[in-house]
């Protein structure tokens, strides 16, 4: 089969807002996404970057982004509005380094970025009664995408890594949802969150996992579901959004032996062997 063609997309900045001391929503319009069906709770887009700079991309004026090696940087949608296209992104503001998260802590009204996607894959399971949904601030949109998307009667525990108790956010509040806010408090990325997660044990329901965030926490939970709790990998959806002292160039690039190396520790460990994975692009 022929490699699928990336689409080249547009939006501009319609707005900006704080929602805690380390995350900042924004709201872009899109109107090449407008009447699409997004149907996952996961669907994320590639920005584009001009190599070099924190400026995104704008395929108006820089071209076509292959002919400047443009560099992408992976975001949740948080949010569609099929009515119009606006699209919701919430950027993890993480300091200076880097690309995307600097560019969103100074977003104004009116900047222009350039895009791939959307891609996705997950979306809560109907026939399911009840979720597990691990995060840290990352995957926090992908999270509260999938607690809004939850079908009637199902039950979910959510536990999202915070970097103090004074960071939290707006998460969708819904009956028979939990909420566990799990502060670093100065903590290596995923470490706390591991070590509740793990506490928490399994829960009697047929459950389903989504697990995503920091690369070292997703190694050892991955090794506590797989192993330890000898869950189904169907059961689990499960994945480094980024990595510790790597940019997302590095990470990329690294990440498919990075999980190979996981796939061989965990069936050496009994786990249940990984079936041959579908190639997925934004
Ligand atoms: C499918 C998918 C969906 C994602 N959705 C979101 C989302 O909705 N919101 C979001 O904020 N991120 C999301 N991410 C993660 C995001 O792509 C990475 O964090 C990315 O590295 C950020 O790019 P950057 O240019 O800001 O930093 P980079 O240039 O990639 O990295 C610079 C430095 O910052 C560090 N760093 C990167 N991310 C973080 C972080 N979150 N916290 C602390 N340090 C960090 C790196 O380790 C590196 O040392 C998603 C990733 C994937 C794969």
């Amino acid at each position: 089969m022929p490699p699928r063609q990336r689409v080249l997309r547009r939006a501009t900045v319609k707005a900006t807002r704080q929602l805690s001391t380390n995350l900042i929503r924004v709201t872009f319009d899109c109107p090449e996404l407008a009447g699409m069906d997004l149907p996952f709770t996961d669907h994320y887009i590639k920005i584009l970057f001009v190599p070099g700079t924190q400026r995104p991309f704008d395929p108006d004026t820089d071209g076509d982004p292959s002919d400047v090696a443009a560099v992408t940087r992976t975001y949740s949608l948080r949010s569609h509005d099929a009515s119009n296209g606006a699209i919701t992104v919430d950027f993890v503001v993480h300091g200076d380094a880097g690309l995307a998260g600097p560019w969103a802590a100074h977003a104004e009204v009116g900047d222009r970025i350039g895009f791939f996607g959307p891609g996705g894959a997950w979306a809560p399971d109907p026939d399911i009664d009840h979720f597990v949904l691990v995060g840290d601030e990352s995957a926090a949109p992908a999270i509260c995408a999938a607690i809004e998307a939850l079908p009637e009667a199902t039950t979910a525990e959510v536990f999202l890594e915070i970097a103090s108790q004074g960071d939290t956010f707006p998460v969708p509040a819904r009956d028979g949802v939990s909420l566990t806010w799990v502060p670093r408090d100065g903590a290596p990325y995923g470490s706390e969150l591991t070590r509740v997660v793990r506490a928490a044990g399994h829960p009697a329901a047929r459950t389903r996992w989504f697990v995503h965030g920091v690369a070292e926490m997703v190694k050892e939970l991955r090794r506590h579901l797989f192993v330890d709790l000898g869950l189904p990998r169907t059961d689990v959806s499960i994945s480094g959004y980024w990595r510790s002292g790597m940019n997302e160039d590095g990470w990329q690039s690294s990440k498919h032996e990075f999980v190979e190396t996981m796939d061989a520790d965990e069936a050496a460990a009994g786990a249940e062997p990984v079936p041959p994975k579908e190639p997925r692009r934004a």
